[in-house]
């Protein structure tokens, strides 16, 4: 077993381990599809369907693979002695998941984990960045395809479905997460969704969108102008320019991701906007677009070497629009290193 997940099952007093949550599963397992992953002390297993007991079986060389049927997966039972304490993920099981499996398998106590499995992916090693890594190339070939495909007219969706499409011809095998295209006063809204609203001369176009490449994630955006930037605009980009240039360069291990999140929400914050900047200023990248640990007011974790997180300050102002830039960075002693390359000056299409 996992030298990692025998320390972890001795440090919770369990005797046993169901992993549910799909980056967990490929963490530990390699397996890609639907199931649990289960450690005892006596053997490792992946617990699927007929849909992916192959696959299964080519992933995760070293576990033994059971086909399992629904609702519950009966097969579980037999996996685990009279009164074992079976550990499982409390954030990743859906509630009816865990209902028939406490039903159905009276002889074992449950006992949920929080994010302690997560953990365990924060720091990346070198072939988990070198995929981010990649993914992130993917992305800044579609930022310069797209500027040569933006002009008045164009729809937020298309604007979406082009970024989307060029991921694809580069190389991703899906996309990171929905891709954001937000123009206009859209761009006030930090996680627009992209709709049949026009281009227009004078807007601001904010575009937040990312490739998956080999289960990894890549996530960057860049904020343009149609047309000619307002004066009032340039401001509002320089400032957050400004903030996450400020970021990028306080970023480095030993720091408290609230710490490098407090250098840039000061710059905007002492240029009267601290109002317009309501999110945290970054999260880690991996297996998941979402990862802990953060960049925020709250988050004291330190950071360490190897971690692959984002700095991405926004302004949004309700009925004017808004500014996000964000790049996606690998933690090093003494600074860190940037995944993202597509340029940060203010673009005028
Ligand atoms: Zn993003
Ligand atoms: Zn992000």
């Amino acid at each position: 077993m996992d030298e990692r997940i025998v320390k972890l099952l001795a440090e919770k007093g369990l005797d046993a381990l169901l992993v549910s949550g799909a980056a967990n599963m490929r963490y530990l397992a390699g397996f890609t599809g639907e199931g649990y992953v289960v450690f005892t002390k006596r053997g490792q297993y992946v617990l699927t369907d007929s849909r992916y007991t192959v696959a299964a079986e080519e992933e995760a060389p070293g576990f033994q693979v059971i086909e399992v049927h629904k609702p519950y997966p009966e097969e579980l039972s037999v996996l685990f002695a009279e009164d074992e304490k079976v550990g499982f993920e409390g954030e990743k099981m859906l509630y009816a998941d865990f209902e028939g499996i406490r039903d159905g398998i009276s002889q074992i106590c449950l006992s949920p984990i929080a994010g302690e499995l997560d953990v365990l992916r924060q720091v990346k090693e070198q072939w988990e960045i070198d995929r981010i890594a990649k993914a992130e190339e993917i992305g800044d070939k579609a930022f310069d395809a797209v500027l040569g495909f933006l002009k008045p007219g164009l729809t937020e969706l298309e604007v979406a479905a082009f970024l989307e499409y060029q991921m694809k011809c580069f190389g991703a095998e899906d996309l990171s997460f929905n891709t954001i295209a937000a123009a206009g006063l859209n761009s006030a809204k930090p996680h627009a969704v992209p709709g049949a609203y026009r281009l227009q001369e004078g807007d601001f176009l904010t575009m937040d969108y990312g490739a998956l490449y080999q289960g990894y994630h890549s996530d960057m955006t860049r904020t343009v102008v149609i047309g000619k930037a307002s004066e009032e605009q340039k401001k509002i980009y320089h400032i957050v320019l400004e903030a996450q240039l400020a970021g990028v360069d306080a970023l480095r291990a030993g720091l408290r991701g609230s710490d490098v999140d407090k250098v840039s929400r000061d710059i905007i914050a002492n240029a009267g906007y601290g109002a317009n900047f309501g999110h945290g200023l970054g999260h880690c990248v991996g297996l998941e677009i979402h990862e802990s640990p953060r960049l925020s007011p709250k988050d004291e974790t330190v950071l360490l070497p190897n971690m692959v997180i984002t700095v991405e300050p926004g302004i949004y102002i309700k009925g004017f629009g808004g500014v996000r830039i964000e790049d996606t960075l690998v933690v090093k002693e003494g600074g860190s290193l940037n995944l993202a390359h597509s340029p940060k000056k203010l673009i005028e299409i």
